[in-house]
Order: structure tokens, then C-alpha cells, then sequence
């Protein structure tokens, strides 16, 4: 039944690509204007969808995975209006260079959980800004919002046939995708074990791949930080949406002369988020995304104890009180683990939850080594006053992103991905755009 879903749809796909991609780039980016119009204006609707389906709070899903959502397609829709290309003349021998770019043609592009429409929306809008056609896959977990974004397409003006949206489990649709010879590109964003199948199961084809994948991101934080500042960020960026962002802290480095105090402080500001009905909107953590994951999470935390860590507040410390509606949901307290060591599969592994290591270090030498010390290279903040010291950093740590001072603020002109097991290929304005179009260079002789 997939196998035969996913055929229809890049026949679907296959047969607008000659029509969609003749188009200019300004009648493609009124059209995504207006879905983003449309989007916006189901905001709330969509919202709560995201949070229901997902587990996450409608608070998360109203300020940022359905704005960012909407803003994606405005963003790829002003942004394909201002590419260029390159030209040079080579006068000796009478001769000019240009280089031309056109879309690939049906793109495959295959989504994560936990932040549904975000990541989805991530890649359509600059896939169909470009004059690709494509088959999109969002997780077999959360589908519900892309659903109701295609209710949106007619309304806003998408030619039929040029996003096709393939419901089903990765195995079965997405490796059809995946394996389909009239699929040239693939766009993935996932788990580093899936992107390994998917690479695998590509190969014969020879696609172009984009893999966004895992992390295990330190926050280093020197003796000169702004605690008032890094506190509250490192809060957010080790427990927002439970954890659950590929971006997330999970081992924090802190520097000798002020581990007691970042320890005590952030302790104490941990045990003040509320976990809970993620429809109150006073809630600053949800459930996770299903119970085997709970479940994997939890397993996390038993280990460290086991290897002698020390949970210094959460999972199996702190007890958790539910209202009366959400006792069987699959929650969790937000967990610090200290006095783990680096080798240890919590300082090494991505948990993907609301879990994370506090470590001390001593010089700079030493944290860096440590940091790049783990098979993932997404993000990293480093908090510092000293500028100096933040560029050295900065430039060592192997990470497609470093925040110096800040967490999850991004442009997105610049580029996003990671190095080692995090990824392969680069996405924002520039990027998506090399990624989403093949270019050639054409020679004129005069
Ligand atoms: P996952 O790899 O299990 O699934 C991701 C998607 O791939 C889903 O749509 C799934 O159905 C599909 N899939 C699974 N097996 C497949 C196969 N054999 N062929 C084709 N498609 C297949 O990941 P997940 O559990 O949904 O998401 C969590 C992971 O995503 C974490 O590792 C997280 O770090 C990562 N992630 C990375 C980024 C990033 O930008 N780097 C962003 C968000 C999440």
C-alpha cells in the first residue's frame, strides 16, 4: 500500500516538474507567500495540533515551531529572488564562462518528530522555491500538521502534483523514497543510524544527499561568564521542548572556580520548571514523544547510577506530580547528572531527552579536547567574557555551530549542519539553494 502511495506520488511529482520549474522565481514566491498567509492564519489551529500530537507545550508550539514554520516559506520566497550566478571572461582566447543553475527534479525529502512542521517546511519551501518538485515523508509520529498544510496547498495557489506528501513508517515509505531511481535528491533530517541506511541504500542511485543528524553539544562555560545570562539559556537549551532538539546541551563543562556555584544555581532553577499538561500554558515542559522513548531516556539516567554519577536533581530524586489527566502520560522531570565521567555512554550518546551531564574543567586546553571528544559535531556555546578566548574556541571546537554567549539564535542566510556523525552538506539561503539546484558552466566563443 506505501510502496504504492510513494509510486503515485513521484509519478505525481515527476509529471508538474516541467511546468513548476519553467516558472519564475517570482510566481513561485508569491505562491509561497501565500501559503505562509494561510498557515498563519491557522496559527492557533495548528498549534495545538503540533502539541497534541507531539507532546510538546502549545506555548513551545505557538512562539516557535509554527511561526518558524510559516517563516520558512516566506524566507525561501524572498530569498530565490536574490541569487546570482558567476561569469568570467577569458579574453585571450575570446571567451566568456557563465554558470547556469536548474532545479534537480523530484526531491525527497524525509522529516523528524520533534519539531514536526518546522523541519518538514525546513526543506519543502526551498526545494519548490528552487522549481523542484517533491515527495515529502514527515515522521510516521507526527504527521497530523503536515496533513493539514496540504489541505492549505489548493487554496494557495500550488499547481497540483508539486508537494506530494507521503504518509508512512521510515522502512516501508521512506525507503522507498530513499530507493526510487526518479528520485534523484534526498534531504534527511534524523538519527545517525537511519542516515547510515539511507547513504547505504542510495548509493546504486548515486543521489545527492543532505544528512542532518544528531548531536551531543557541549556548553563550555570559563570562570569570566555572566551567570545571570548563561544560566537561564543553558536551562532552555539543555531542557526546551523536553530536550528534544538536536540542539540541546547535554554535557556542560563548567571551570573549576565556579562549578559550586553554577551547580547550586542551576540545580535550583531546574527544580522550578513545571512538567505537565502541555496545554497549560504555565507548563515549561510536556511529555515526550512515546513511551519506548521514555523509556530509553529513563535507561540513561539508571546507567550513570549505576557507574557510580551522582543525579543531583529529577528522574529518580525528585518526585513528579501529574494532574489527575496526565498520570499515564510519559513524562519526566528535567535530570542533572554530576560526577560522570567522559567516557560514560550519557557523556558520549545522544539521549534526546531532558537529561544532562555537568562536568568540572580546569584550562582551555583541556575543555576543548574534551568537548570534540565524542563521535557528533552539531553545536556548541562557549560563555565567556573574553572575546579572545571565545574566537580561539570557537574556531577549535569541531561543531557546524558554535553560540558564544547565547543559544538558538540563527540567521537564516548562514549556513546550518554539522561535522563527523552530526551531518554532511550545509542548509540556509546559500546552501539549500546549491544543494536544491544542479549548476553547469556554459562557454561562449565570440
Ligand atoms: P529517525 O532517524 O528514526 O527518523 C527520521 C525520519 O526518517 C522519519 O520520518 C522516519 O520515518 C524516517 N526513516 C526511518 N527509517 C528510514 C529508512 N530506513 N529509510 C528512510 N527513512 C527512514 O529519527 P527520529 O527519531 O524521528 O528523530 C530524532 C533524531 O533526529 C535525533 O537523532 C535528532 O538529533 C535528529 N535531528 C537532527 C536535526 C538536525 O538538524 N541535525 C534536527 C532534528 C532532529
Amino acid at each position: 500500500m506505501n510502496l504504492f502511495r510513494v509510486e503515485a506520488a513521484v509519478r505525481a511529482a515527476k509529471d508538474a516538474f516541467p511546468i513548476w520549474s519553467s516558472k519564475s522565481p517570482w510566481e513561485r514566491s508569491q505562491i509561497l507567500n501565500k501559503l505562509a498567509d494561510l498557515i498563519e492564519h491557522d496559527l492557533e489551529a495548528f498549534a495545538q495540533a503540533e502539541s497534541k500530537d507531539q507532546g510538546k507545550t502549545i506555548t513551545f508550539a505557538r512562539t516557535v515551531d509554527i511561526p518558524r514554520a510559516v517563516y520558512n516559506f516566506r524566507f525561501f520566497a524572498s530569498s530565490i529572488l536574490h541569487h546570482t550566478t558567476e561569469c568570467t571572461e577569458m579574453a585571450s582566447m575570446g571567451c566568456v564562462h557563465y554558470t547556469s543553475r536548474t532545479p534537480v527534479g523530484v526531491a525527497g525529502l524525509i522529516s523528524p518528530w520533534n519539531l514536526p512542521l518546522y523541519l518538514l517546511t525546513w526543506k519543502i519551501a526551498p526545494a519548490i522555491a528552487c522549481g523542484n518538485t517533491i515527495v515529502a515523508k514527515p515522521s510516521e509520529m507526527t504527521s497530523v500538521t503536515a496533513w493539514m498544510m496540504c489541505k492549505l496547498l489548493e487554496k494557495a495557489g500550488m499547481p497540483h502534483g508539486v508537494v506530494n506528501v507521503v504518509f508512512g513508517t521510515g522502512t516501508k515509505a521512506g525507503e522507498a523514497l530513499v530507493c526510487h531511481p526518479d528520485v534523484p535528491l534526498i534531504s534527511f533530517t534524523g538519527s545517525t543510524l537511519t542516515a547510515q541506511r539511507i547513504t547505504e541504500k542510495s548509493a546504486p542511485h548515486c543521489k545527492k544527499l543532505s544528512l542532518e543528524l544528531g548531536g551531543k553539544n557541549p556548553a563550555i562555560i570559563f570562570d569570566d561568564a555572566d551567570l545571570n545570562q548563561c544560566i537561564p539559556t543553558t536551562l532552555r537549551s539543555s531542557f526546551a521542548n523536553q530536550g528534544e532538539i538536536c540542539l540541546c546541551t547535554s554535557r556542560i563543562f563548567v571551570q573549576r572556580g565556579i562549578y559550586s556555584e553554577f551547580v547550586k544555581r542551576f540545580v535550583a532553577e531546574t527544580k522550578k520548571w513545571k512538567v505537565g499538561n502541555p496545554s497549560d500554558p504555565t507548563v515549561n515542559m510536556g511529555a515526550l514523544i512515546s513511551k519506548e522513548h521514555l523509556e530509553k531516556v529513563r535507561s540513561y539516567v539508571k546507567k550513570a547510577k549505576a557507574e557510580g554519577a551522582r543525579i543531583l536533581c529529577g528522574e529518580g530524586v525528585d518526585s513528579l506530580a501529574l494532574p489527575a489527566g496526565n498520570q499515564k502520560g510519559y513524562f519526566m522531570l528535567p535530570t542533572v547528572i554530576a560526577e560522570i565521567k567522559d567516557e560514560s555512554c550519557c557523556m558520549q550518546e545522544e539521549i534526546f531527552g531532558p537529561v544532562t551531564c555537568v562536568v568540572e574543567f580546569d584550562t582551555e586546553e583541556e575543555v576543548i579536547k574534551r568537548a570534540n571528544g565524542v563521535k557528533y559535531g552539531l553545536a556548541a556555546t562557549v560563555w565567556s567574557s573574553n572575546v579572545g578566548r571565545v574566537h580561539r574556541v570557537a574556531r577549535r571546537l569541531q561543531s557546524g555551530l558554535v553560540w558564544t554567549n547565547c543559544w538558538l539564535v540563527r540567521d537564516l542566510n548562514l549556513p546550518f549542519g554539522g561535522v563527523k556523525a552530526s551531518g554532511i552538506g550545509r542548509e540556509g539561503a546559500k546552501d539549500s539553494y546549491e544543494f536544491f539546484t544542479e549548476v553547469k558552466t556554459i562557454t561562449i566563443k565570440h
